[in-house]
């Protein structure tokens, strides 16, 4: 699955390559890929043929085109999508599912998903920010993201610090192994409940939330140009710089305590038992029964 990292990848190649370019003609070569665009694979084809793209944006895992009537090309790439740009004489990928040609006839926008889980839809009237992904917070590596806000809201509640990275309406794009990583890197136990951490606990956490993603964001970033643009969803990172996710076993690099792995809202967890203490339960306080 395309993590936050690889998705700001594409987003950064589709600006380097399809900025200011008109789409002449859409293709929608399967139509479960635009489902999500109430007039259908022709009305999503015509809502398109003819705009100037103006941009390339993207909050969380979403990504979008600003267009220059106002509307905006939004894309998923769900678990398997990919947004490729090609040129025109490449052979179509064995998934190809949308095709966007391009003024000038040099290259074209492919939309490439085997699983189909991910999507592209027309948003009216979303150049500035689709109504459809308004709700979704910024991530850790958006410039605009409120921290002090985000510290402030994970110090209200009493759910576990893991569950809380992973919420999309508090700060969106850290998924499953980014989490892990960061709260290895800030000794934290993902249980730890959000109203038992100090502020600066929680701004070092997103701290090196920022950093892994950043670490996987340069790794990523290289494949881009080098396939002219092409982003699988596997940048290589993940076998190489990880420190707690998927080392169930192995020695902490830290102080050699075997890593452990835990089942997590259908996942797993993976920490130091030493480095990254449990959390003692909270003690709950029972009145004494009335005589
Ligand atoms: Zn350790």
């Amino acid at each position: 699955m395309p993590e936050l990292p690889e998705v700001e990848v594409v987003r950064a190649g589709l600006e380097r390559h399809v900025l200011g370019a008109t789409i002449t003609d859409v293709e929608v070569l399967h139509p479960r890929p635009v489902r999500r665009d109430v007039r259908g694979p022709a009305g999503f084809a015509a809502a398109l043929a003819g705009r100037r793209i103006e941009a390339a944006r993207r909050r969380g895992k979403y990504l979008w085109l600003p267009l220059d009537n106002g509307d905006a090309l939004l894309g998923h790439l769900g678990m398997s999508g990919q947004l490729l740009v090609q040129p025109p004489e490449a052979p179509a990928e064995r998934h190809l599912r949308v095709r966007l040609r391009l003024a000038g006839g040099e290259r074209e926008v492919r939309f490439v998903d085997q699983r189909m889980f991910g999507g592209l839809s027309v948003s009216a009237g979303g150049a500035e920010l689709p109504p459809e992904i308004a709700h979704i917070a910024r991530d850790p590596l958006d410039p605009e993201l409120d921290e002090d806000e985000v510290v402030r809201k994970v110090r209200r509640r009493i759910s576990g610090i893991k569950r809380q990275l992973l919420d999309q309406n508090l700060v969106s794009g850290v998924g499953n192994i980014y989490a892990d990583e960061a709260l290895w890197r800030a000794r934290i136990h993902g249980e730890r409940p959000g109203d038992r951490l100090t502020a600066r606990q929680v701004r070092e956490l997103l701290g090196h939330a920022r950093d892994v993603m950043t670490a996987a964001l340069g790794e990523g970033g290289t494949s881009f140009d080098a396939l002219y643009v092409n982003v699988n969803g596997e940048s290589g990172y993940f076998d190489r710089s990880l420190h707690a996710y998927g080392r169930e076993g192995e020695p902490c690099e830290r102080c050699g305590t075997p890593v452990r792995r835990v089942a997590f809202m259908n996942r797993s967890s993976y920490f130091c038992p030493s480095c990254q203490p449990a959390p003692r339960r909270r003690r709950v306080v029972v009145p004494p029964a009335p005589d």
